[in-house]
């Protein structure tokens, strides 16, 4: 019976909200990426047993772009403890475009106001760096392998190169606070790493999975094995609330009130805590750079099922 209801909801919010996608356009500023289908829309919901439905275009594989922030916090947290991470990058929301680099300069001296923005997500590498040394690409890698379940998880050859390619913005992030001491580790090898964890491919269900683990404190369904603690989750909830849909953060918790964290490649992890684990991809982005159609999913879902955290 709940097979069959959950399955009708999430075809009908696909049904409503793939329109939408006409609103929006194709993220540029990484060529590679111009090659998605505008229209595509999937989604996919795993609830804290394991159990998943998906509907749409679930099957279309995406980079993860941003939405690898998460995992990389996750376990910067684990690694390096809630108050280092809190200290060296702060947990406010910025107000401007995810790369941009005005506030390093004008409020903090270098230091980034949260993970989820570029500066900061770099930052964060920076510091895990200095804490875990050269082999933090593959243990970052086996740690997003492990939280999405899926051992297979590759990068995309193009879009790295494209990365790399047209990465200068990244680059002008990552020497201003090398230059301000934010950080002493490689700029070189940190972009490196940053570059990767942008160029994953990933597709919805490997999102869902990761998003139903914070929904359950870090517990796994099958094993019963935590692979972060309630305080990491907790923490990435708060940011994903706060700082997780860039600068329409403030928006999308009044309109979804869902803990969230989207990237340029189209895609959305979205934690419905003590509940399920959400994931969505639309490659036709809002201004702001968010899935619109897949924001408009999570709308319809969250309005539906009372979802939002403030509801
Ligand atoms: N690779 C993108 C960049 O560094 C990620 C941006 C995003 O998804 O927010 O600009």
């Amino acid at each position: 019976m709940m097979e069959i209801v959950v399955q009708a909801l999430l075809d009908k919010a696909v049904a409503d909200a793939r329109p939408y996608a006409e609103k929006g356009r194709l993220a540029t500023y990484i060529p590679e990426l111009t090659k998605a289908n505008r229209r595509a829309l999937g989604v996919c919901v795993v609830d804290l047993d394991g159990n998943h439905w998906r509907a749409g275009d679930f099957d279309t594989t995406f980079t993860i772009q941003s939405v690898s922030k998460v995992a990389t916090l996750l376990y910067a947290l684990e690694t390096c403890g809630i108050q280092q991470v809190l200290s060296r990058i702060g947990a406010e929301q910025t107000a401007d475009a995810f790369n941009s680099i005005i506030k390093l300069e004008t409020r903090n001296s270098g230091k980034p106001l949260n993970p989820f923005i570029n500066a900061g997500a770099i930052a964060l590498i920076a510091m895990l760096m200095e804490a875990v040394g050269e082999d933090l690409l593959s243990a970052l890698l086996d740690y997003l392998k492990t939280l999405t379940g899926n051992r297979t998880l590759s990068v995309d050859a193009d879009v790295l190169r494209s990365e790399r390619a047209t990465g200068d913005i990244n680059r002008a992030l990552a020497y201003y606070q090398k230059g301000m001491h934010t950080f002493t580790a490689d700029v070189t090898a940190v972009l490196d790493v940053y570059f990767h964890m942008c160029s994953l491919e990933v597709q919805v269900i490997d999102l869902a999975r990761m998003a139903a683990l914070i929904a359950s404190n870090g517990r796994h369904p099958a094993t019963g094995e935590h692979h972060f603690s309630a305080e990491s989750a907790r923490c990435a909830k708060v940011l994903m609330t706060t700082c997780g849909l860039y600068d329409s953060s403030g928006w999308f918790a009044l309109e979804v009130g869902i803990p969230s964290k989207s990237g340029v490649g189209g895609g959305i992890l979205s934690v419905v805590p003590g509940q399920f684990g959400i994931g969505v991809v639309g490659p036709s982005l809002d201004d702001k750079g968010n899935s619109i159609a897949g924001v408009e999913l999570l709308r319809r879902l969250s309005r539906t099922q009372g979802w939002s955290l403030f509801a």
